[in-house]
């Protein structure tokens, strides 16, 4: 069911050892470019096309009416309504924390610079629609923009002929808790389009948010420049860090729960406890056949982005853990706080037996939306801050800029950019020397 790798006698880098996902964004691209490029062209007619094709819906408009957004959650059950109460509740807790303050740094008596933190005006946020629905995944865009200040979002989901061509009601009804009233029945790369170029009511956004399947992320990548883009958050992946102290039934159940998002998805035990590996491993087919998405989850575990990772010990667990940068990991060991301590490469760390990534999904208030595919090494997951931009305000005075005025014109001599020095120049009457 789940392929074991023996890095026990291995001395080499672990990066090129280890299962990952190979997701072809490039391949995407050209089929995602003209879907794009008509959305551009067509505005709202496309958009309705294209819909039809892919998601075998005819909307009659793009965007929610309110008295639907209202009317789900009117309708939605209250231990749901509870739960996503409590969702949004830790979740705000987190997130508000997130929030910056402008700082002024006095350089020299007269000149300081000011990074003052604006939140981008306009968002799209992207919720998923396709095997699953995320209603989790509106908080988890939704919370940290309006902690961010962001005056201006709009969500996006893809249309469910179930229901009627709307996004899943528990969707609409997250939106409605969140008071999100700017929604719109468009799914994959036409959604991307239509966030980046605006059609019909949805005006152009400055920035989208959230993720999404192979054509969202190829979208993303394409649009990338005239939008800002939080990441190309791929399938999802659960890396479980543990040894002979961790429980096997719980090892294999949460290398189950991320199978079940996607047959891509990616569930990796590494261990240095061959004990547990085959505990892990006897535990897997049973745990498997008794939960509802059995063919998809075997289908994750059973692919090449998938396994059982022996080490030697728990230092070359962390060499492995560190290489991969795994978009969720779990720590399950005796000493879990200080393992965790010293990984350095992952969107999110899970420590301990009561920390796992299930809860992280919805309710632990941290943010599920994660850099997938190694991303973790360079970036990190949605928060405020991904919201927010820095502007560096430069005030100086004359005094203050006599007192560095020849260092400028020294550099821009040496940079054979004698305009730049003119400009410092100029301000003094051509006194300050040319050198
Ligand atoms: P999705 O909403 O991303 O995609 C559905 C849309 O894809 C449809 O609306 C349709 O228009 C379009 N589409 C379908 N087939 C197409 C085709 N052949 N060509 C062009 N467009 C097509 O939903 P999904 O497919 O379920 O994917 C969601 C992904 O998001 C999963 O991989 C899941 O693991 C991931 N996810 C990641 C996180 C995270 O934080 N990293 C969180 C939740 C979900």
């Amino acid at each position: 069911m789940i392929s074991r790798i023996d890095l026990r006698g291995s001395t080499e880098d672990p990066r090129g050892l280890l299962p990952r996902a190979e997701l072809d964004v490039e391949a995407a691209l050209a089929k995602v470019r003209p879907i794009c490029e008509d959305v551009h062209h067509r505005g709202v007619e496309a958009l309705i096309e294209i819909t039809e094709r892919f998601d075998g819906v005819r909307l009659t408009d793009i965007r929610v009416p309110k008295a639907a957004i209202t009317a789900a959650l009117e309708t939605l059950d209250p231990a749901v309504r509870a739960a996503l109460e409590e969702s949004i509740r830790r979740a705000r807790l987190v997130h508000r924390e997130q929030r910056r303050t402008d700082h002024t740094t006095q350089v020299v008596p007269g000149g300081s610079v000011t990074e003052r933190w604006v939140p981008v005006e306009r968002v799209g946020l992207y919720v998923p629609g396709g095997l699953a629905v995320y209603p989790s995944s509106v908080v988890m865009n939704v919370v940290p923009a309006q902690e961010a200040g962001v005056p201006s979002l709009a969500v996006t989901s893809p249309p469910q002929k179930e229901f009627g061509g709307l996004p899943h009601p528990t969707i609409l009804a997250a939106c409605a808790l969140l008071g999100v009233d700017e929604v719109y029945a468009v799914g994959g790369a036409q959604a991307i389009a239509m966030f980046a170029y605006g059609a019909g009511e949805c005006r152009p956004v400055n920035l989208v948010t959230g993720p999404g399947n192979i054509w969202v992320a190829a979208a993303k990548r394409l649009l990338k420049g005239r939008i800002g883009i939080d990441a190309e958050a791929g399938p999802t992946e659960i890396m479980v860090l543990a040894d002979a102290t961790a429980d096997a039934r719980h090892v294999a159940a949460d290398l189950i729960s991320q199978a079940e998002h996607d047959p891509m998805a990616a569930s990796i035990l590494v261990t240095d406890s061959v004990q547990l590996a085959e505990a892990v491993e006897r535990e897997l087919p049973g745990q498997v056949e008794a939960t509802k998405h059995s063919e998809r989850i075997a289908t994750a575990l059973g692919g090449p982005q998938s396994g059982i990772v022996l080490v030697r010990d728990l230092e070359q667990g962390l060499e492995v853990v560190n290489a991969y940068g795994a978009e969720h990991l779990e720590i399950q060991t005796a000493d879990a706080e200080a393992v965790a301590a010293r990984v350095v490469n992952a969107g999110a760390v899970f420590v301990g037996p009561y920390a796992p990534v299930s809860l992280g999904d919805y309710a632990a208030g941290s943010n599920h939306v994660l850099p997938t595919g190694g991303c973790a090494c360079h970036s990190s997951g949605l928060s405020v801050q991904s919201f927010l931009r820095g502007i560096h305000v430069v005030s100086y005075d004359r005094d203050a800029l006599a007192e560095v005025a020849g260092h400028v014109v020294t550099l821009a001599n040496a940079e054979d950019l004698p305009g730049h020095g003119d400009a410092i120049r100029a301000r003094f009457d051509w006194t300050v020397p040319n050198q």
